[in-house]
């Protein structure tokens, strides 16, 4: 479904990404784990071929990830600065649909999947924080993507949104849809996903929810590391 390999990412003379490889097989939840800065949402970018990498090669859906038709299978979900403050969600979930030939009864059944249908109509300027994560979301959800990629999806919602976010996850996953999702709080993702990449000083370790404790075990002796430098 997504092949990631040898990707490297510099910015000027810092390197973000230092040969990143992974794979993913089959329909499930992956999560991409780092502190702030480790470059989740740069790896994100170059996935998806928003940021070109510097060097390594990406096949999306058997597909290198630059052939402009994979992107009615796959959604990108980024943070909330790609919204327009002066048009309502109706307009942003139409956008989507009129460039993907979508039907207005699609929008509308997504819109209520998401939970989202009684402010579709108000502008997102007066938006909650966590009204733009939900339609965040049904953007990405909206046109079925085999693959979906979300940049922090649980990012400002109230525990109960939460929850109710995590289980729309594991209902999209139980209809075959891939989620490569990133997160900084491992806490709040371990139980929807199957196994865990974890970016550190540019590279990944990959660790199976069953090694899981491992990665708990490793982070918490990064942070008294860093502790006792402070
Ligand atoms: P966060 O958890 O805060 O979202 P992240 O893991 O998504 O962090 P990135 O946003 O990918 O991290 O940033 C990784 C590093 O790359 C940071 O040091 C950042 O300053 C740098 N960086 C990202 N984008 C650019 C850019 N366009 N130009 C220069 N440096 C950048
Ligand atoms: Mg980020």
């Amino acid at each position: 479904i997504l092949s990631v390999k040898d990707v490297y990412k510099s910015f000027g003379e810092e390197q973000v990404l230092k040969g990143i490889t992974f794979e993913i097989e089959e329909p499930q939840i992956i999560a991409l784990v780092g502190p702030n800065g480790s470059g989740k949402s740069t790896l994100m970018n170059i996935i998806t071929n928003l940021l070109p990498a510097d060097k390594g090669e990406i096949t999306v859906l058997g597909k290198n990830n630059r052939d402009p038709n994979i992107f009615r299978e796959i959604s990108f979900m980024q943070d909330n600065t790609v919204l327009y403050e002066y048009l309502t969600g109706y307009d942003h979930l139409q956008f989507i649909c009129d460039v993907q030939g979508l039907s207005k009864k699609q929008l509308l059944e997504t819109a209520d999947r998401i939970g989202i249908t009684s402010y579709l109509n108000k502008k997102v300027k007066n938006y909650s924080l966590g009204m733009k994560q939900h339609l965040l979301l049904a953007m990405a959800v909206v046109n079925k993507p085999k693959l979906m990629i979300l940049d922090e999806p649980l990012n400002g919602l109230d525990p109960t949104s939460a929850i109710r976010v995590r289980e729309l996850l594991l209902a999209l996953r139980d209809e075959g849809t891939t989620i490569l999702l990133s997160s900084h709080n491992l806490a709040e993702i371990d139980r929807v996903t199957s196994s865990i990449l974890f970016l550190k000083k540019g590279n990944l370790i990959r660790e199976n929810m069953a090694e899981f404790e491992q990665v708990r075990y490793q982070i918490a002796v990064d942070q008294t590391a860093k502790a006792e430098k402070a």
